[in-house]
């Protein structure tokens, strides 16, 4: 187990303002990083907007605590802007405000911030922290390899092979189709140089050509992957205590399921908080599900619940749910294949938890992510789709057999129990990550007097 904090070491220790962007892909891997860091010495704030404060079940932070600014949508939060510009730009207003108010309030308490960590989501932040002379991290989450075509306008990425059009992020072929969240992403870049370090959700094995390259460029260190230690090196005793959406009632309905089923049986299938596949496509699926004779784990969230085909028996073979506590589920034996969207996150934890993949990126980042997958670390199959865009049932349930039952399902099993072994070094006392996390921390405090 990592050593006790002393109070004296914790008295002296450094505060991190920690903010992240407010969706759940983005609030996981940055909370995940803060808990991390006070086990180093390091006091924590949690800064969330009121709406996510308000809305999210469970919130347990531990020793880490929690204050509040605002996105300008209190009471219905990003559902209730008319578009992404229309949020992204009064997050910026009324954020930088509340922002500057909440520094200035913890500046007079005795334990002024030293360094903000901030998601490039927002980079306003970083704005805001230089306004006050303080340290600055950017916390990305997602891969290295996405930064380069986007920074660079080049397409060559060190450690992928060549791409494809539909391989790359689908924003570099398709922004026209949603140009407020092409806009995000481009914005990422703009003030980033002024950041004290660039902190990314992977690590050095993981992405090692690209790391490298980036090094060149900005003091970047891999801390990831932001897995729970409970899943991985099992070092913080705590660990249980932190987490977003706790307590959720769907967690023993998803768990007692699973400890019915033979080991690695099961097809789990999810595509993150955000992904809306089409009703025609949720139709493929759900007969591929049926179809497979596989027993499996279908998380459709409720408002997503409307395109299940009227058909559609909820099979004896299936348990469909709106939520399911995804590391848990893809750390149990009988889970044997995760057909994914492939977001960060969710990719990180298959991965990382060593679950071969079976990819449907629908966009963003997911497509170069599956690439990933696929043809670098060999740990899953895509499915893809035919020229309507629609990935059909014969097309998941032959990747599900490929990675189930196929002589080529032996070799990505394989890998994936490899990765799985890499990532917990990568936390695990002496680490790289571990490494990366600690030399942080003493330069925040070398860099704060
Ligand atoms: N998640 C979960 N249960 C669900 C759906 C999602 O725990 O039913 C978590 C998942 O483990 C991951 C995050 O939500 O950490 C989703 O992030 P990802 O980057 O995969 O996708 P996004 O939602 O950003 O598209």
């Amino acid at each position: 187990p990592i050593k006790e904090v002393t109070d004296a070491e914790k008295e002296n220790g450094a505060h991190c303002l920690i903010l992240p962007h407010p969706t759940q892909g983005h609030i996981n891997p940055i909370l995940q990083f803060a808990k991390r860091l006070t086990h180093k010495r390091i006091k924590i704030t949690l800064a969330l907007t009121k709406f996510t404060l308000k809305t999210t079940t469970g919130f347990s932070g531990g020793s880490i605590s929690t204050r509040s600014i605002s996105d300008g949508f209190d009471e219905g939060g990003r559902a209730h802007a008319n578009s992404s510009e229309e949020y992204q730009a009064r997050f910026q207003q009324v954020g930088r405000e509340t922002l500057a108010e909440l520094l200035q309030d913890l500046a007079g308490s005795g334990r002024p911030v030293d360094c903000v960590v901030y998601d490039p989501f927002i980079p306003w932040v970083l704005d805001v922290a230089k306004g006050f002379g303080l340290l600055a991290a950017a916390f990305f989450t997602q891969s290295c390899a996405l930064k380069l075509p986007l920074s660079g306008g080049e397409v060559v990425v060190p450690g992928l092979p060549p791409m494809k059009p539909e391989e790359m992020p689908s924003f570099i072929h398709d922004h026209g189709s949603y140009p407020g969240t092409f806009q995000m992403l481009l914005n990422q870049f703009r003030n980033v140089d002024k950041a004290d370090w660039i902190l990314i959700n992977t690590f050095d094995k993981l992405e090692q050509e690209v790391l490298e390259w980036m090094s060149r460029f900005w003091r970047v260190k891999a801390i990831g992957p932001t897995i729970p230690s409970m899943y991985l090196d099992k070092r913080l005793q705590d660990d249980k205590e932190y987490g977003l959406n706790m307590f959720n009632p769907m967690t023993n309905t998803c768990m007692n399921w699973l400890d019915n089923q033979e080991p690695k049986s099961v097809i789990y299938a999810s595509f993150g908080s955000l992904a809306q596949l089409t009703a025609r496509q949720t139709k493929e699926l759900a007969y591929a599900l049926t179809t497979s004779n596989k027993p499996f784990l279908w998380v459709v969230r409720s408002t997503e619940e409307s395109k299940l085909p009227e058909d559609f028996s909820k099979s004896r073979k299936g348990l469909v749910v709106t939520w399911a506590p995804q590391l848990e589920v893809l750390s149990h034996m009988a889970v044997g294949c995760f057909v994914t969207h492939c977001g960060w996150n969710s990719t990180l934890e298959g991965l990382s938890l060593g679950v071969p993949l079976v990819a449907m990126p629908q966009w963003t980042d997911q497509s170069t992510n599956a690439k990933l997958v696929t043809d670098v670390w060999g740990v899953g199959v895509r499915a893809r789709a035919d020229c309507n865009g629609i990935v059909s049932r014969e097309e998941i349930v032959s990747c599900v057999k490929s990675v189930m039952e196929s002589e080529d399902g032996k070799r990505i099993g394989s890998n994936a129990v490899k990765w799985k072994g890499i990532a917990r070094e990568a936390l695990d006392l002496g680490g790289s990550s571990d490494k990366n996390i600690e030399e942080f921390v003493t330069e925040i405090m070398l860099k704060r007097y």
